[in-house]
């Protein structure tokens, strides 16, 4: 059983394909709290939850309420029916954690027919649950944001960077990049080695470095000594656009 949280319309806000017109899914439940990243949102029982800038999307206990159920493939594809689409427009699964639910029946039909009707699928995912490319050989066909924790995530090592399943994904999807949300104080404290052990098990795929925060001002404030960090490394910077426009992460 999949839980939707909500889909949008926009465009795609970070990373390598910032720009590009997408259909978003945004499914409920994560494998992670990520309680560093101090973003707090509170739920209609009252309760401040502690966690990322999506908790609404992570929490379960107390936000689930309000996640969709999804009980047949046909009742994802006809959301794409409520909107006005370019043919074949990208798809962004993210979350939450999409990949919880990556050897879900009613979600692999939902991705093999976004698929056979020609859209280009990304997943959103943290890079630290296993990915099944002999069984599901269609993950081949997809990109993936590898959005792999850092320290700054408060998640244990072990937890949050899984070499073997970085490089699996790597090795194995159409393409992939990896995403770090990095804010200004991070930067002083080791962060360069602990990137540099993230990415080491996947040298070649590239490197996209945006700035942490929930609201623009917090995205602002970080931006230009990540800008700084980037020119030093050679890494990319990425905007987190649908902040900076919107102010806000949800529906945009
Ligand atoms: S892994 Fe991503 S979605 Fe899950 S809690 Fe951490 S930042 Fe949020």
């Amino acid at each position: 059983m999949l839980y939707l949280v909500e889909h949008f319309y926009s465009i795609q806000g970070e990373g390598r394909y910032t720009g590009t017109p997408s259909l978003f899914f945004r499914f409920g439940g994560c494998n992670m709290k990520c309680e560093g990243f101090s973003c707090k949102e509170v739920a209609s029982d009252g309760v401040e939850v502690l966690g990322c800038d999506t908790v609404y999307a992570v929490n379960k206990e107390h936000f689930s309420h309000n996640w969709v159920q999804i009980n047949s493939s046909k009742e994802l594809l006809n959301i794409l029916e409520f909107y006005e689409l370019p043919h074949a427009v990208d798809i962004v699964l993210t979350g939450g954690e999409p990949l919880i639910y990556a050897n879900d029946e009613i979600f692999i039909e939902f991705l093999t027919k976004l698929h056979k009707r020609g859209h280009s699928i990304t997943f959103e995912t943290n890079g630290s649950l296993h990915v099944d490319f002999e069984k599901y050989p269609i993950y081949k066909k997809f990109i993936f944001a590898l959005s792999v924790k850092l320290s700054n995530s408060n998640e244990p090592l072990n937890k949050r960077v899984r070499g073997d399943v970085i490089f699996n994904i790597a090795s194995h999807a159409k393409d992939s990049f990896f995403k770090f949300s990095i804010d200004a104080e991070s930067i002083d404290l080791g962060l360069e080695e602990e990137i540099s052990n993230i990415i080491m098990h996947s040298p070649k795929t590239k490197v996209y470095c945006m700035p942490l925060g929930g609201s623009k001002k917090e995205v602002e404030a970080n931006t230009e000594p990540l800008i700084e960090f980037c020119k030093s490394k050679g890494y990319n910077f990425s905007d987190r656009l649908h902040i900076r426009v919107w102010d806000q992460n949800k529906g945009v």
